[in-house]
């Protein structure tokens, strides 16, 4: 039976944010690109323009990290005591919740995201990632060392971790939001300016934030946000030589372009990249839990996830009730636009998306592969592709090696746990895997073998601030979220003196 639809109506602020060209933030104040240049962004579910925004250039982050500099070197902000760092952040927090539905809306026009799973996920996540970091800003200790010398000379050894300065902040557009808070709260706790750089698709909320980054009372010059193109924006932030530390979440490809342009000053990097991650369905499962959790894993937020489980290995005794059970999920799902609250599936981000991936399906047909059920562009307005099971693949095929990024999984059986291992590990990505089974022990022994970050055993995808989470392989440097991020954003000094 068809659902009918149901069409949020637009909030009048988000209405009014969208109508008027959207400015960067430098130094406290909103400009203009010093081109004069401005960008459109699409809302993903129709191709039209959903607003204008000032397009940052080389010139424009120039001036953003002169503010951030001057902010980091000689505001007010170096002065603040970490409690006082740490209440602005929850005060930030606290006005994102009180505008959760125009973040919510705003988000799913500008990435075609359903407006229910923003308001259910995304932003309450974003809130959630604030307070925690919050929180970390009273915490971030160093330590006393016991040093090993001659016991005639006593000396006292300490840590201290100090704030590593300016941080440039890449940020791509599957997660805009629940990313530039991820990204600010580590940077903010400890007490870093910052230059973040929204992806060009999707940087709407990051500017609505910014307009409540300055109503929380962050001194000027904290927080700039400069939105624009990457080849020109972003690159110019990567190699500035006043910039201390990038931190980047997108594609590999771009990861290894940011290596290149920081070394001018041997900037660190954190970076968070790509994945093609495998999702293990032992005979043994729970096949009730195990078949839509492996359908969640591919098809939530339409596979634009980093960790989205995009190989999914069945045991053969439970193969084809598992790619029957999948496909089934797969093609009950509703599509739609974003902002009908009965929509599943939404768009994909862009043009360029839709192509990539069906690009990708395409490839699979060539070389063998059957689309279980789905398969191709859904409808001709927006950017929508049905979830599609991909079977009769193999690793060698591109669709299995590749990272698509987009409702697509492929199935394959297996009988031999080893070399099931080999070829879940035979990818140079190594960001998130899944192990279905009822075997503990089994489970325990195959999540120590896999090379991921990540490793969910009979659930999928379970993300949260305290969880570390990044990549082995090629898929990234450093771990993100937890206490382990601050790391990124610290250098350890030893302190050392004779007592005696
Ligand atoms: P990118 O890696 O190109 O984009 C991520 C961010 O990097 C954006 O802000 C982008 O700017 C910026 N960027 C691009 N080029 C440079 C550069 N030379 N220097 C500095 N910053 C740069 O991802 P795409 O948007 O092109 O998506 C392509 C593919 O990447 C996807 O299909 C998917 O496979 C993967 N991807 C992975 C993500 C993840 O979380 N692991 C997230 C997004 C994409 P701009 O907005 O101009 O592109």
């Amino acid at each position: 039976m068809a659902t009918a639809t149901q069409t949020v109506a637009v909030d009048p602020n988000v209405n009014h944010f969208v109508a008027k060209p959207r400015r960067l933030l430098i130094g406290g104040k909103w400009v203009d690109a010093a081109s004069g240049k401005t960008f459109p962004t699409y809302n993903p579910a129709t191709g039209e323009v959903l607003a204008h925004v000032a397009e940052g250039d080389k010139e424009d982050i120039d001036r953003a990290v002169a503010a951030a500099r001057a902010a980091f070197d000689r505001g007010p902000w170096r002065r603040l005591t970490p409690a006082e760092r740490g209440r602005l952040m929850w005060r930030l927090a606290d006005l994102v919740e009180a505008r959760l539905e125009e973040f919510a809306q705003l988000e799913s026009l500008d990435n075609g995201k359903p407006v229910v799973m923003a308001r259910l996920a995304d932003i309450p996540i974003s809130v959630d990632t604030l307070r925690y970091y919050a929180g970390w800003a009273t915490k971030v200790e160093g330590s006393t060392i016991p040093l090993s010398m001659q016991p005639e000379w006593k000396f006292l050894a300490y840590t201290l971790r100090e704030t590593i300065g300016v941080v440039g902040q890449i940020i791509p557009w599957n997660f805009p939001m629940v990313m530039a808070t991820l990204k600010l709260g580590p940077a903010l706790a400890v007490g870093c300016t910052v230059v973040l750089k929204p992806a060009e698709q999707t940087p709407l909320t990051a500017l609505l934030l910014g307009e409540l980054i300055q109503e929380a009372g962050f001194p000027d010059g904290v927080i700039n946000i400069i939105p624009g193109y990457g080849s020109t924006a972003g690159a110019a932030l990567c190699a500035h030589p006043l910039v201390d530390k990038i931190a980047f979440t997108g594609s590999t490809e771009v990861g290894k372009l940011i290596v290149h342009a920081a070394t001018g000053n041997l900037k660190k990097l954190s970076l968070e990249l790509g994945g093609k991650s495998p999702n293990i369905v032992f005979k043994d499962a729970e096949i009730d839990s195990a078949i839509p959790g492996a359908a969640n894993a591919i098809f939530f937020n339409q596979g634009e996830v980093c960790v989205a489980g995009s190989r999914l290995y069945v045991e053969d005794a439970q193969f084809d009730k598992v790619v029957d059970g999948v496909s089934k999920i797969a093609s009950s799902l509703r599509i739609g636009p974003g902002m009908d609250t009965t929509t599943q599936i939404g768009p994909l981000i862009s043009q360029e998306q839709l192509a990539r991936v069906c690009g990708y399906l395409e490839s699979g047909y060539t070389e063998g592969a059957k689309a279980a059920t789905g398969g191709k562009r859904h409808g001709e307005k927006g950017y929508f592709v049905e979830p599609t099971v991909l079977v009769n693949t193999n690793d060698k095929m591109k669709v299995v090696r590749e990272e698509i990024f987009g409702p697509v999984v492929t199935v394959m059986p297996f009988s031999d746990v080893d070399d099931l291992i080999a070829k879940a590990n035979n990818t140079p990505y190594g960001l998130g895997a899944g192990v279905w089974t009822r075997d503990i022990k089994k489970a325990h022994r195959i999540a120590a073998e896999l090379r991921a970050g990540t490793v969910w055993i009979n659930c999928y995808g379970v993300l949260d601030p305290a969880m570390p989470f990044g990549g082995y392989k090629q898929s990234g440097w450093g771990r993100e979220m937890g206490r382990q991020m601050l790391d990124l954003y610290t250098e350890t000094k030893s302190v050392c003196t004779p007592i005696t």
